[in-house]
């Protein structure tokens, strides 16, 4: 499986590394307190079959982060997403609807 990074093109996948979930907010520092929040961000996930947006890093490159929009049942990459690119997707987006970005 080749990953085109955004800095430096397709590489091998044994250059990356998988680093979570690219949807999930994490708390702002008002809800401390708040454990539901808390559990709802380090353990509730979505098991899905469809496109998924996934953190990912060039860590045996560039070391850059970016956002893999991939479905999880084919494997497909449908998109990629510099960080920026991202954050700007994500102000377009409801804040559950980012998994079903357009590619
Ligand atoms: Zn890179």
């Amino acid at each position: 499986m080749m990953i085109n990074c955004p800095r430096c093109g397709k590489r091998y996948l044994s250059e990356f590394s998988y680093e979570g979930d690219a949807t999930l907010t994490r708390p702002d520092e008002t809800s401390l307190m708040d454990n539901q929040a808390w559990y709802n961000y380090v353990y509730a996930r979505v098991n899905n079959k469809e496109k998924h947006a996934e953190l990912w890093q060039h860590s045996q490159g560039c070391r850059q982060f970016f956002v893999v929009i991939r479905d999880l049942h084919t494997h497909h990459i449908h998109h990629i997403y510099s960080m920026s690119e991202w954050q700007k997707q994500r102000q377009k987006q409801p804040e559950n609807k980012t998994a079903e970005v357009q590619s």
